[in-house]
């Protein structure tokens, strides 16, 4: 079978270890002679898999004591929601800065429950798509807190910086970029990501949030995205994603064995300079990101020529380059790079990209 490197921007490729580790496991967990698919959330078994993984988890990022670690259900459009419900107290506004799709789309469920503010950060430098600098965002007096989306999946947009803003309290939808690099925590008082990228299964979102901003949900909140009911509950006021926590487990395990974020973080600016370089070093593909904006998870390039895209699409799958296709809101192409494609498989695209300007372009 061609070896094939799949390149979807979630649910993603999961690293062939922790697959086959799980598949190794799944009929016979432990010794115990079932799946951790089917063991009680409540019995010491999974809690002992539940516990290791916020530890891992803990000790990848670096997550300051003051710091909860939530395992909800939800996904990020969960915490759409799930930040107002729980963060604005009783503010009626939070500033929202919308430098893409998703930031868009949480300002939309935000507007249910208050009145965003919405600092437009998109602007075009030198023809190409980019972010206003931090510095440039103008924060409201009166927000509960200040929302962002660092990795725009669907535009390929990231904002490199770290947030200093002061008392401002700062969230952060950190879906597809989680654990890709190493993060400041204690500058957020919320983040969150769905697992379906660099985490895990799809089913599983983590939460991140600092102590002193629980307590203060709406009375409407479902408990099931209240902070204060899941943190008081260890995650299991109702029965979690117990199999996408466990495999969870697993990814953490073979993060801290690859090195932890700091080693991911150099492979994936290696893989990410590498697909950019052939980009940009030919009339036949485009990406029209500024460079500082450059995402290094999710990389957009369109064919000069759009008449190719499918031919391009159906080649690339037969190289056993899976995936590859943009997102309708943007078109063209799409290489989805997170931690768990190795740099041999964005070595694939690319050799496969030249030899496809050379038969084609
Ligand atoms: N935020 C970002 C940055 C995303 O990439 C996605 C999904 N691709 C979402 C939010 C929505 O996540 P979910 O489908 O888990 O609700």
């Amino acid at each position: 079978m061609t070896q094939v490197y799949n390149f979807s921007s979630g649910p993603a490729m999961l690293p062939a270890e922790v697959l086959k580790l799980a598949q190794q496991e799944l009929c016979d967990w432990h010794g115990l002679g079932t799946s951790v698919m089917e063991i009680s959330h409540r019995g010491k078994e999974f809690i002992q898999v539940a516990e290791e993984a916020e530890k891992d988890f803990r000790d990848l990022l670096n997550i300051p004591s003051n710091y909860k670690v939530l395992f909800c259900h939800g996904g990020g459009r969960g915490q759409f929601a799930g930040i107002p419900l729980n963060l604005l107290g009783d503010k009626t506004t939070a500033d929202y800065v919308d430098a893409g799709y998703w930031a868009a789309s949480a300002v939309k469920e935000a507007k249910k429950y208050c009145t965003p503010n919405v600092i437009d950060a998109k602007v075009t430098i030198d023809g190409l798509r980019a972010v206003k600098p931090m510095r440039e965002w103008q924060l409201s007096d009166n927000a509960a807190y200040l929302h962002y989306c660092p990795n725009e999946t669907i535009d390929g947009i990231a904002i490199h910086e770290t947030p200093d803003f002061g008392d401002a309290i700062v969230t952060a939808d950190f879906s597809s970029s989680i654990l890709s690099h190493p993060l400041d925590v204690s500058r957020y008082g919320a983040i969150y990501a769905g697992a379906q990228k660099n985490i895990g299964p799809a089913g599983l979102t983590l939460v991140i949030v600092r102590d002193d901003l629980l307590g203060k949900a709406q009375t409407a909140c479902p408990s099931i995205i209240d902070y204060t009911v899941l943190s008081e509950n260890d995650s299991m006021f109702n029965t979690p994603p117990t199999f996408a926590w466990y495999l969870a487990g697993l990814v953490f395990k073979w993060l801290k064995k690859q090195g932890g974020v700091a080693a991911m973080d150099k492979i994936n600016q290696q893989k990410a300079e590498l697909l950019y370089s052939i980009i940009d070093h030919s009339d036949f593909y485009r990406n029209d990101v500024a460079p500082a904006n450059r995402s290094r998870m999710n990389i957009p390039f369109q064919l000069a020529d759009s008449a190719l895209d499918k031919l391009f699409l159906e080649e690339s799958f037969a190289a056993g380059l899976h995936a590859l296709k943009g997102h309708r809101v943007v078109g063209g192409m799409r290489a989805s790079i997170y931690n768990a494609m190795p740099l041999e498989g964005v070595k694939a695209l690319t050799d496969f990209m030249q030899d496809f300007e050379r038969r084609r372009g």
